[in-house]
């Protein structure tokens, strides 16, 4: 039969869950990684990641987590392709439910991250696929010669502005308010590329278009004197930040107003046995390497309350 126990679930594989499965493993724990929806987490849609120490040529995001994939079941971690449904924290040991099956576990690391927020609009829900993306990387290929807009004013909305001046011919970056959350390198680098121009103080209401034709302009809105007008675009790219993945934890776990893990002493959740990192509970730095050092802490955590248990 199936091994359905462990002395450590870990619940995602990002660089937080991949790196606390490294760490897990190399303390003899043998740890299950349930992998969940996106395997190897938001860096393997993203391009290269420059700022991960150690790579001073860079590297491509889902070859980094693939290399952190093959470390941790280097040292005996089992990787599966699982989603977790449920949880149940009333132990130790504590329950996870998968779409195939249950498993318990003496600790749980949750490290199931964070993902791409929407504008909320039906329009943009039904062109989503045929003209509407929250994934540059993944789909920028397909609007090579095309005239594109990005919506976000962050970090993310430039990289992938810049990232997709690659394949369109145009990209259109529309930001609501007139000041930037994004860094002044990332800002600049996006402010100097002749491809994009900067629509401000502009928010999108509606995406027009159909699913067979796709998409045909955009409903722009000034925020300024709230006047409407339709733009044409066929693509739109979401670069509107992130919500943590925490649905599935159902109570079972303190969440703050934004719906992340609250963590106390580094990456305790307040629940016995239970440890939390990575953007699952960092809406704060959400970096690659943050991630992965709060993996790295998380699985040093389980193993001493672990080795104070007698396990
Ligand atoms: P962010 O910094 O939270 O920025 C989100 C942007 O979207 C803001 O400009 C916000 O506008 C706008 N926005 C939010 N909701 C909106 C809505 N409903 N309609 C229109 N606009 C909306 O998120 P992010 O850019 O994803 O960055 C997240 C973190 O990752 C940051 O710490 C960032 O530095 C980091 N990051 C780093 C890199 C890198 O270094 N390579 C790349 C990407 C991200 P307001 O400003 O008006 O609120």
């Amino acid at each position: 039969m199936a091994q359905t126990h462990y002395k450590v679930i870990i619940i995602g594989s990002g660089p937080a869950g991949l790196t606390a499965a490294i760490y897990a493993a190399r303390a003899d724990l043998a740890p299950l990684v349930l992998e969940g929806e996106q395997p190897g987490g938001q860096l393997t849609i993203t391009t290269e990641v420059e700022n991960f120490p150690g790579f001073p040529k860079g590297i491509m995001g889902p070859e980094l987590m693939n290399d952190l994939r093959e470390q941790a079941t280097r040292f005996g971690a089992t990787v599966r392709p699982l989603r977790v449904s449920k949880v149940d924290f009333s132990g130790p040991p504590h329950k996870v439910w998968t779409d195939r099956g249950e498993f318990t576990g003496e600790s749980i690391i949750i490290a199931s991250g964070a993902r791409a927020l929407l504008l909320g609009l039906e329009s943009e829900m039904r062109l989503m696929g045929h003209g509407v993306s929250a994934c540059a990387t993944c789909d920028g290929f397909f609007f090579r010669g095309k005239k594109i807009a990005v919506v976000g004013g962050g970090d993310s909305a430039m990289e992938e502005a810049t990232f997709l001046t690659k394949f369109a011919d145009k990209v259109t970056l529309i930001h609501r308010r007139d000041q930037f959350r994004a860094s002044k390198i990332m800002l600049k680098k996006a402010q100097e590329n002749p491809k994009i121009e900067f629509l401000l103080n502009s928010t999108v209401v509606d995406v027009l278009g159909e699913p067979e034709t796709g998409l045909r302009a955009l409903k722009i809105k000034s925020t300024v004197d709230g006047s409407e007008r339709d733009v044409p675009f066929e693509g739109l790219f979401l670069a509107i930040g992130h919500v943590p993945n925490t649905d599935f934890l159902d109570g079972q776990v303190q969440l703050d107003e934004k719906h992340y893990v609250v963590t106390h002493d580094g990456t305790r959740p307040s629940v016995e046995g239970v440890f939390a990192c990575g953007d699952v509970q960092d809406h704060v730095y959400r970096q690659a390497v943050t991630a992965a050092g709060t993996g790295c802490m998380a699985a040093i955590d389980a193993e001493r309350y672990l080795e104070a248990r007698g396990h």
